[in-house]
């Protein structure tokens, strides 16, 4: 017999919305060309030798599952690579985007009730999948400057924290963090025996200094990193977990009865991946940076990322989700800043857009502040 009554859902599922972010996106619907400054990904498209080469691997059968680890080959280049930077990994897995090794991560390192440590403004994900695997996140709030310091972290800690995020460059501030930044965090994480999770999207796109992993300070850290950012292959779904043997056996055991492996031709053009240059990328957003901070800072609070590609204003008038469907009226696409903190008095704005798109928007934006 048929029930007519409401579905009973999961509360997991039922503690959180997206409502925000899509309440932005319903209002953007109505507009016929917009400026779009809402975009998480890059605005060119992926390196042509690259799509020449799954193109092959497509045609020549590479279709069916891998093992679930990854190709070796594959497996073995990334390692290769952390260990010419100084970094002993003991193992490697591929992974369907950072976002699968987020979530293989989360589900091998923490058990009910234990904590996660997430550097507030956070990249929508950590907050998010902790809780939903019945984690706890504690958020260290970073404002002004969103800098994670040492002290914010030790602070924080607790009996029942386990494990630390770090994104450097970050999402959605674009902050990134120096080698004796790290060295500190590293040190707390080793005096209360925390694993890092290290999310190092970003690192192609770090515009005043070299990217530093934090791995270089403490071994228990999984680096997590992929191809959707720099090689702008997002829906190729590419990416990869590298850390301590301990940990990275058991994510490939997860792997095993959730997305088996990651995508095969992907793989296998991964390897050509790096044999691409990324630093034309890293001059264009650059200036791409530029023109939106030199744009914004005079009408804004806003400090100047040095990484990714975004930039977290301080709303005019300090609600950034009223500021944000202004600027949508205006046709400008930004997200409030309450997506990605526990705080509503910033905004996101994306510099993935092309220069004239940031100048367009640049002079909205100043005409609403
Ligand atoms: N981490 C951060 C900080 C991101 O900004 C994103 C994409 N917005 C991801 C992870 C997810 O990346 P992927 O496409 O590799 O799953």
């Amino acid at each position: 017999m048929a029930h007519a009554g409401k579905t009973r859902l999961a509360d997991r599922v039922l503690a959180f919305d997206s409502s925000g972010i899509r309440r932005v996106f319903d209002l953007a619907q109505e507009l016929e060309d917009p400026i779009d400054l809402s975009i998480g990904q890059p605005d060119f498209d992926v390196p042509a030798a690259l799509k020449d080469e799954a193109k092959r691997w497509l045609d020549a059968g590479f279709n069916k599952y891998t093992v679930t680890q990854g190709i070796a080959e594959l497996r073995e280049r990334l390692r290769a690579r952390y260990e010419a930077d100084g970094i002993e990994v003991g193992d490697v897995v591929i992974t369907s985007g950072v976002s699968g090794g987020l979530v293989l991560v989360l589900l091998a390192l923490l058990n009910p009730g234990d904590e996660a440590l997430v550097p507030d403004p956070y990249f929508v994900m950590y907050k998010h999948l902790t809780n939903l695997i019945g984690g706890v996140p504690r958020l260290i709030d970073t404002y002004p400057d969103f800098v994670l310091t040492a002290e914010a972290v030790e602070a924080a800690v607790t009996p029942r924290t386990r494990l630390l995020f770090v994104n450097s460059p970050a999402n959605p501030t674009g902050a990134t963090l120096d080698e004796a930044q790290l060295r500190a965090i590293a040190a707390v994480a080793e005096r209360h025996n925390l694993v890092i999770v290290s999310d190092e999207i970003y690192e192609s796109f770090q515009y005043d200094a070299a990217p530093v992993s934090v791995a270089r300070f403490w071994p228990k850290t999984v680096i997590l990193n992929g191809l959707s950012k720099s090689h702008a292959m997002t829906g190729w779904r590419l990416g990869w977990a590298a850390g301590p043997a301990d940990i990275i056996r058991e994510m490939i055991k997860v792997q095993q009865y959730s997305f088996v492996c990651a995508p095969s031709f992907a793989q296998k053009a991964a390897l050509k991946a790096f044999d691409e240059p990324t630093h034309q990328a890293r001059d264009a957003y650059r200036r791409k940076r530029d023109i939106i901070y030199d744009g914004l800072k005079d009408r804004f609070h806003v400090v100047k990322p040095s990484g990714a590609f975004y930039v977290f204003p301080e709303a005019p008038g300090g609600d950034g989700a009223a500021f944000a469907e202004l600027a949508v009226r205006n046709n400008v696409l930004v997200v409030p800043g309450n997506v990605f903190s526990d705080r509503n008095t910033h905004f996101r704005v994306s510099f993935a857009a092309r220069d004239e798109t940031l100048r367009r928007g640049v002079q909205v934006l100043n005409s609403l502040a």
